[in-house]
C-alpha cells in the first residue's frame, strides 16, 4: 500500500508481482479503516479459529462432508443416550476412521482387503456394519420390520435413527460397538462371536451402563455433595473450588503419576498441575499407594497455601 494507505503502491507491486497478480492485487478493494492487518480464520464468521471448523474443512476436503447429510446425521447421534465409548466409535465410523482393511489396500499395504469375517467383499465401514453377514443378522433381529433403503452409512443412520425411540437409539448404537468388537476379535484373536452374542453383549453393556447412570454416590463419607462421583463434571457450589485429583502408577518404571485439576464454581480453571514420582512406595497399613496419598497432601497443600479453605 502506499504510505497514506489510500491505494495500491504501484511500483512495489511491479517489483514484486507478475502482470496476472498484478491485476489481481489491484481488484482487492481497501477498506476505509484505519486498521492494522490480522491473521483471520475464513472458516468461522468471526475469523477466529476453531477445532469444529477445522474439522469440517478437513472432512469436507476428504469428500466426507455432505452439508444437508451432516448436520441432520449428527444432531441425531449426539443426541442418542449412550456411552461416550459408544458415541465415540459412532462418530469414527461415520467419520470414516475406523481402520479396516480397504484402507490398508489403498496404502498400498499388501494385505488382504477381504473382510476378515466373511471374506465376501472388500472390508469398507459400509461393508462392517450394513452388508457383513454378522452386521445383516443383527439388524435383521433388532430392526426387524422396519424398511429402510440407504446408499451410505450416513442414510442408513438417518432412516434408522428416524424410525426408532430414544431407547432403540442407544440400543442400535451400542449393538455397532458389538460389533466392531466382534470384528476385532477375529482379526486379533482369531475368535468368531456368534450373532446372539453380539446383541447379548450389546444389551448387556447397555444395560450396566443405564444402571450406573442412575446409581446415587454410595458412600460413607459425609461430606460428599450432590454431583460427586459423577461421571460428567459439575460445577461446585457457589464460593467452593473443585479439585479433580487422578493417580496411576507405572509398574515397570516403578513410577506413578498424578494430575490435578481445580476449578471454581463458575467451571473455569484455576490451577492445573501434573506430577510425576520417579520411586513407588507403598504404604502397607493401608494399602494405598504412595501416589494417591501423595495426590490428596499435593491438592489440598497447594490451595491451601493460596488462602483458600473450602475446597471440594
Ligand atoms: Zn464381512
Amino acid at each position: 500500500m502506499t504510505e497514506n494507505k489510500d491505494g495500491w503502491d504501484e511500483e512495489i507491486l511491479r517489483d514484486l508481482f507478475n502482470a496476472r497478480d498484478q491485476q489481481c492485487i489491484k481488484k482487492v478493494e481497501l477498506g476505509e479503516l484505519d486498521m492494522e492487518d490480522g491473521v483471520y480464520w475464513s472458516q468461522e464468521l468471526h475469523g477466529n479459529y476453531s477445532v469444529r471448523s477445522a474439522y469440517r474443512l478437513l472432512q469436507r476436503q476428504r469428500g466426507y462432508w455432505v452439508e444437508s447429510d451432516n448436520n441432520s446425521v449428527w444432531r441425531k447421534v449426539w443426541r442418542i443416550n449412550a456411552s461416550a465409548k459408544i458415541l465415540n466409535l459412532v462418530w469414527r465410523s461415520l467419520s470414516f476412521c475406523l481402520p479396516r482393511m480397504s484402507i490398508l489396500g489403498q496404502k498400498k499395504v499388501v494385505v488382504d482387503t477381504r473382510c476378515p469375517v466373511c471374506k465376501i467383499e472388500s472390508e469398507t465401514v459400509e461393508h462392517v456394519f450394513l452388508r457383513c453377514t454378522v452386521a445383516i443378522q443383527c439388524w435383521g433381529l433388532i430392526l426387524s420390520g422396519m424398511q429402510y433403503t440407504c446408499q451410505n452409512l450416513h442414510q442408513w443412520w438417518e432412516q434408522a435413527l428416524d424410525m426408532s425411540d430414544g431407547g432403540k437409539k442407544a440400543e442400535i448404537a451400542t449393538v455397532c460397538w458389538s460389533i466392531w468388537k466382534a470384528r476385532n476379535d477375529v482379526v486379533w484373536n482369531k475368535k468368531y462371536t456368534q450373532v446372539y452374542v453380539v446383541i447379548a453383549r450389546a444389551k448387556q453393556f447397555l444395560d450396566q451402563w443405564r444402571n450406573a447412570q442412575k446409581s446415587a454416590v454410595c458412600t460413607s463419607y459425609p461430606q460428599l455433595l450432590e454431583g460427586d462421583g459423577s461421571c460428567v463434571w459439575v460445577k461446585p457450589q457457589e464460593s467452593m473450588i473443585k479439585v479433580s485429583v487422578d493417580a496411576s502408577t507405572f509398574q515397570e518404571f516403578n513410577a506413578s503419576g498424578i494430575g490435578i485439576v481445580a476449578r471454581n464454581a463458575s467451571g473455569g480453571m484455576m490451577v492445573a498441575r501434573t506430577v510425576c514420582i520417579s520411586e513407588l512406595k507403598t504404604d502397607s497399613r493401608n494399602n494405598r499407594s504412595y501416589g494417591d496419598k501423595r495426590s490428596t497432601q499435593l491438592d489440598q497443600g497447594s490451595e491451601m497455601a493460596k488462602g483458600y479453605n473450602r475446597i471440594g
